[in-house]
């Protein structure tokens, strides 16, 4: 049998290897801390679990409007306006079964052959996975832990020539935990203003795990860019919601008819009780949040001066998300060595830096969704084994 060839350039995630591989070593009765895994330890707040039993009650069983109800897009609609003053209409948003999709349908909507699409390296590994996938050429935006992993405008928009169509940005960023300031992307904003055929995929998953009081430097705040903007964000990780698989996300007028299309040609729309629960996740309380940032906070500095007490390891101070990504080569090891050497002598699951791009070979990602016994117990063993 023949198989479709861009089928075999997809990527995929390797995160999920690892913690396959952590589940097997648990499954032969090995105790292992997992860092690796990038969703909040935490449960979903009661008030929204209650809300989405209570739609089940209520009789929510069957299909929603595909780009979602129209109660729930309203309500994303006010959480914008209430975040960054922003007012956008409840017909540009699109209810996704987690945020994923947007990815999927942004970099579809814009990639084919002889395009280009630039995408952050190290980053989440989907967007290279779906640009090969779409046959457009991946081209990557380099970030260094030199500058905190944010980056550098002018280099950013070097890349762009008249065959790129959209440019892929995380705020909050996977795997390294690095926040770009405004001030930098108040210039990126002004540099794309002399590529007006550039898109721009803003994917802001992270928005609210945001440290040391700043605010979340979303690109709601240019209103110029709003005919080219797709912002992505979900419930996934600001409330620990990853396993309902629901996310948000808002799209110039002129392409909001073209991927609800996308989302009636593959899943129809997200289920209807996950969508009531989305509203009473939205309207709050939120002191949730409070509390899931001060744990992340005390944890953050934890991990950060854990790791950067070991000889060999230098680790950022992340400005936001809830990783670390710190630069292991003085052990002598490249990140790939370090990773598997703290699984299977440590007993800590961590994700090697190459699962977010080839440039990434002398880093690991440890995530800080664990509990602070656990980091702490985590540390003490790898300090053992190096
Ligand atoms: N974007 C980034 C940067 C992520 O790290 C993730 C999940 O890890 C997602 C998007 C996807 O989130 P979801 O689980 O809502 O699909």
């Amino acid at each position: 049998m023949k198989i479709a060839a861009n089928f075999l350039r997809m990527g995929t995630e390797s995160a999920f290897v690892v913690l396959a591989k952590a589940k097997k070593l648990e499954a032969e009765g090995k105790e292992i801390i997992n860092l690796g895994i990038g969703q909040p330890d935490f449960r979903t707040p009661q008030h929204i679990v209650e809300a989405g039993k209570q739609a089940l009650e209520a009789g929510h069983h069957g299909y929603t409007a595909a780009n979602g109800m129209i109660e729930l897009r309203t309500s994303v609609c006010k959480h914008v306006h209430k975040m960054y003053g922003a007012t956008i209409d409840p017909s540009r948003v699109l209810i996704t079964p987690g945020g994923k999709p947007t990815m999927y349908f942004a970099i579809m909507l814009f990639g084919e052959p002889g395009s280009e699409i630039i995408y952050p390296e190290p980053g989440f590994p989907i967007y290279e996975s779906m640009i090969n996938y779409s046959g457009a050429k991946a081209v990557p935006m380099y970030l260094s832990d030199k500058n905190n992993f944010s980056f550098n405008c002018k280099e950013v928009l070097s890349l762009i020539n008249d065959k790129t169509r959209l440019l892929i940005l995380n705020n909050p960023q996977n795997p390294t935990g690095g926040l770009i300031p405004k001030e930098q992307i108040d210039e990126l904003a002004e540099g794309l203003k002399k590529f007006p055929h550039v898109a721009v995929l803003s994917d802001e998953i992270y928005s609210r795990q945001i440290y040391d009081n700043k605010k979340m430097p979303s690109f709601f705040n240019y209103p110029e860019l709003y005919d080219r903007l797709i912002v992505l964000d979900g419930w996934s990780k600001t409330y620990a919601m990853t396993g309902w698989r629901l996310g948000w996300s808002v799209w110039p007028e002129q392409f909001i008819e073209l991927v609800t299309r996308m989302a009636i040609n593959s899943y129809s729309c997200v289920s209807a009780a996950n969508q009531v629960a989305a509203i009473a996740a939205l309207e709050g309380p939120h002191d949730f949040l409070e509390d899931m940032m001060k744990q992340f906070t005390r944890r953050r500095k934890l991990i950060v001066d854990g790791l950067n007490s070991i000889p060999g390891i230098t680790c950022n101070n992340p400005g936001g998300a809830f990783y670390v990504f710190p630069n292991v080569s003085g052990t002598g090891m490249t990140g790939e060595k370090f990773a598997e050497k703290c699984l299977y002598e440590a007993g800590v699951a961590i994700v090697p830096g190459t699962s977010f791009g080839k440039s990434a070979k002398d880093f690991v990602r440890f995530s800080f969704a664990n509990s602070y016994e656990n980091i702490e117990k985590a540390l003490e063993k790898i300090k053992k084994i190096l």
